[in-house]
């Protein structure tokens, strides 16, 4: 458990966890692998999220996905960009959290995902949580700590 001093201090920059899902770049599940390709070179995110036509969460992308679909022997065939669609490479399982606001759940999994997407009970996306807002967070909390909580010279 983490202490609800520190809790308190986190949360103060809590307006800005959440990136809402109007601003997230994100491919549809059956867009082909040409038009993921393009987009991901385009933001130039590592991973972005998969979605469907209804905006439910289906996953995440990267371009490592979609290049190890035209590896050949000595080649590369570029063909399968168009014959292959987003839902048949993306990464499915992956770890979502439905309050952009748990600090405890979110720390956790920030240390091996550099986001997470947040998804509602139904399904539904509704924008990612980076570890660079929580990071920034992080970083105000070590330099005001004893600011708000005055330690005794020994803490010092
Ligand atoms: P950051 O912590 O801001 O560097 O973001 C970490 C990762 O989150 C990026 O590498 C992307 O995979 C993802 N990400 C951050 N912002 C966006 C965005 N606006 N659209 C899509 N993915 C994003």
């Amino acid at each position: 458990m983490i202490s609800q001093p520190i809790v308190d201090i986190l949360l103060q920059n809590k307006a800005h966890f959440l990136i809402p899902a109007e601003k997230v770049a994100n491919v549809q599940v059956d867009n082909n692998l040409n038009h993921a390709f393009l987009v991901l070179t385009k933001v130039r995110y590592a991973k972005i999220p998969v979605l469907a036509n209804d905006s439910k969460f289906i996953g995440l992308i990267s371009l490592p996905m979609i290049t190890e679909t035209m590896l050949g022997r000595d080649d590369f065939d570029l063909s399968q960009l168009n014959q292959l669609c987003v839902g048949d490479v993306c990464e499915k399982n992956v770890p979502t959290v439905e309050n952009p606001y748990d600090i405890e759940l979110i720390l956790h999994l920030l240390v091996d995902n550099p986001f997470l997407p947040v998804v509602s009970h139904e399904g539904d996306f509704t924008g990612i949580v980076t570890r660079r807002e929580i990071m920034k967070s992080m970083n105000y909390l070590a330099h005001n700590f004893d600011q708000v909580y005055p330690l005794n010279e020994s803490e010092k």
